[in-house]
């Protein structure tokens, strides 16, 4: 069984003293304080640990049923979403006008966690709807937002995202799904999408499906693509529903995990949709549901890190086996192990600096939407542009670590499929998959977030650090903690200069560091939010020594000390250059030898 606590504590410390929300107007403008937010939490905790985790390896075990076109959800969803969408959790960040309760962004994002926490698979249902509202707002008209933001907003209807068919992938140009005008300003769309997350199922009444397609004699490749809107049953102008819409559910795949959630291939056969954004810019469109899909997908990796975390540690109180040298006990429990002291430890500082990251970002959104002013929303945009391959990448790299050492604390009991480990290796394996794999985020890290303005989305993230760095530069405090994250900083931007240097027509040479130069960029960005913690928490110890600090203090340290310094083995795989690989004789590839 897996084990689940609210990380409460963690996202007080987030909300109060890391992005220090009490003085901030992302608060004030909304006459709401942190406890408030907090209390909210609290009620979304409840609801997480009582509702969805019982339901976590009921769905795994029963996985979904296709029937006649149909999908239903494992035994206990529909009720569970019932919950979910009543008490107003599909909309805690959309617009109060569509029915939300516009609350911060980081709100949904500490939602999305714990979702993820205890039910990944049913976080998918909620979860793409919220991208899908993203994107419907920003682009639509206000017809069709009018029409169908509501009926998401309260969780009456469902979206899902359409991209992937079968010859198109990562290449989303290569799309065939077409679509063709009618005389009302509808469209006709045809084609198969494949891999659709809760494409067709049965726990809301209808659901939105946003489809990339292409119009009759639209430029090849993704300048040709556009968005529409192609619900499965077509409303009424006062959103009750009228008849079917040509869209079916054809089948759901058998997969490795997230069994909970099905995964659909979709026929549309003159299926009526509506475009949303303009002609032929698709993409700018689809690109909102995506970049917000992309952090939600990191924090599921982050939400499945810290379930594989406190069960691990559950365990490893209670497992006894081996003992110390001085101890009296016939055995101990592992926990006294070094190992697995270590591995408890690498865990919870990986996990907890990635999220202070992820909060990082997710602040950055409510300060774009408080818009004090176009410098802060422009640096703001930046910094979300910058970070969200790396989250995206990171979260979800070391989830599988994660996932993977909480198996291994449980030695062949989590092998075994009652306590849940195994699980959670097999759900966190799509991360790193969809949303655009890892190595398509490292891509866009090193090509286009690189050479945005002239590398200023970089340079900004890095006058962050040095200002840090040049206003603790006395502090003998800190002293240590920087010298400890200074070498791997040094080794980020020595990389940013090989990699200026590389002739910029080389783009086989460029694409060969992306991998290694995103996790450089990860491990010191994590390092550098564990440096802001350890400030904070050296200041806080002043006035109160609480244990909540000071445990910080030493896991911060663990991270700065054992884990950032694997930045030297990415920066020697960068300066080796890709020519082993680039350059390894065809022939030999096409023999297998
Ligand atoms: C469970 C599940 C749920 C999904 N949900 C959705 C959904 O809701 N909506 C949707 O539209 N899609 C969905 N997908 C599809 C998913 O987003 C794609 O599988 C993913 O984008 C990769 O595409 P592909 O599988 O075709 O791999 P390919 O594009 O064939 O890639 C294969 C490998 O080649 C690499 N590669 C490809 N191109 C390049 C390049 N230019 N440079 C370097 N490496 C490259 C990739 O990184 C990958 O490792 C889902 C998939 C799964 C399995």
């Amino acid at each position: 069984m897996q084990i689940y606590k609210t990380p409460l504590r963690e996202f007080r410390f987030l909300l109060e003293d890391f992005l220090q929300l009490n003085n901030n107007k992302v608060l004030t403008d909304r006459s709401l304080e942190i406890d408030d937010l907090l209390m909210i939490l609290e009620e979304a905790s409840k609801m997480c640990e009582e509702t969805l985790l019982p339901l976590n390896a009921i769905g795994d075990n029963e996985g979904c049923v296709f029937e006649d076109g149909k999908v239903i959800a494992p035994k206990g969803f529909k009720e569970a979403y019932k919950v979910f969408s009543e008490n107003g959790w599909q909309g805690i960040k959309v617009k109060e006008k569509y029915g939300g309760q516009e609350l911060p962004y980081i709100m949904n994002m500490f939602l999305d966690e714990m979702v993820s926490s205890t039910n990944m698979s049913f976080g998918l249902y909620p979860g793409l709807t919220a991208n899908a509202i993203d994107a419907i707002e920003k682009s639509a008209t206000d017809e069709l937002k009018n029409l169908y933001l509501p009926h998401l907003t309260s969780g009456k209807w469902t979206g899902t995202m359409n991209l992937t068919e079968p010859q198109c992938g990562t290449d989303l140009g290569l799309s065939k799904t077409m679509a063709t005008p009618n005389d009302d300003g509808s469209y006709n769309i045809t084609g198969t999408k494949i891999f659709i997350t809760c494409g067709e199922h049965d726990l809301s009444e209808n659901v939105v499906h946003l489809v990339l397609a292409r119009t009759p004699n639209a430029p090849e490749g993704i300048k040709g693509i556009s968005l529409f809107l192609v619900p499965k049953i077509l409303p009424h102008n006062d959103g009750t529903l009228d008849k079917k819409n040509n869209v079916k559910c054809g089948s759901i795949e058998k997969k490795m995990g997230i069994k909970a959630s099905p995964t659909c291939v979709m026929h549309y056969e003159d299926a009526k949709g509506w475009l949303v954004g303009d002609l032929n810019k698709g993409m700018k469109a689809m690109f909102i549901m995506m970049n917000g899909a992309r952090l939600f997908v990191g924090i599921q990796g982050i939400g499945l890190s810290e379930t594989a975390f406190q069960s691990s540690l559950n365990y490893a109180k209670e497992r006894v086996q081996g003992k110390l040298p001085e101890s009296e006990n016939i055995a101990d429990p592992i926990i006294v192990h070094p190992e697995i002291r270590k591995n408890l430890m690498f865990m919870k500082s990986m996990n907890d600096g990635i999220r202070g990251l992820m909060i990082r970002a997710g602040h950055a959104f409510d300060l774009i939407d408080i818009d004090q002013s176009k410098e802060l929303t422009e640096s703001s945009e930046n910094l979300i542009a910058l970070l969200t391959p790396i989250l995206k990448s990171f979260a979800t790299d070391k989830s599988m670590e994660i996932t993977n050492q909480a198996l291994q604390i449980y030695g062949g009991h989590g092998y075994i499929t009652d306590h849940g480990m195994e699980q959670l290796v097999r759900d966190a394996r799509i991360t790193p998959i969809y949303e655009g794999t890892n190595g398509i985020q490292a891509l866009d890290l090193i090509g286009r977030k690189f050479n945005i303005h002239n590398g200023l989305v970089i340079n900004q993230y890095l006058d962050d650090i040095n200002s840090f760095l040049d206003e603790h530069k006395d502090n003998s405090k800190i002293e240590k903690f920087i010298k400890l994250f200074e070498p791997s900083y040094n080794d980020l931007k020595e990389c940013i200069d090989f990699i200026k240097r590389t002739e910029v027509t080389n783009s086989q040479e460029i694409n060969s560091h992306a991998v290694d130069f995103l996790n450089i960029f990860a491990l010191v960005a994590v390092g550098f939010t564990w440096l802001e913690f350890i400030s904070i928490c050296l200041n806080k110890i002043e006035d109160n020594e609480d244990d909540f600090y000071l445990s910080k203090i030493k896991l911060g340290d663990f991270y700065l000390t054992k884990v950032i310094f694997e930045t030297r083995k990415f920066k020697n795989n960068i300066y080796s250059s890709g020519k082993l690989y680039n350059e390894f004789e065809d022939k030999f590839f096409e023999a297998g030898i």
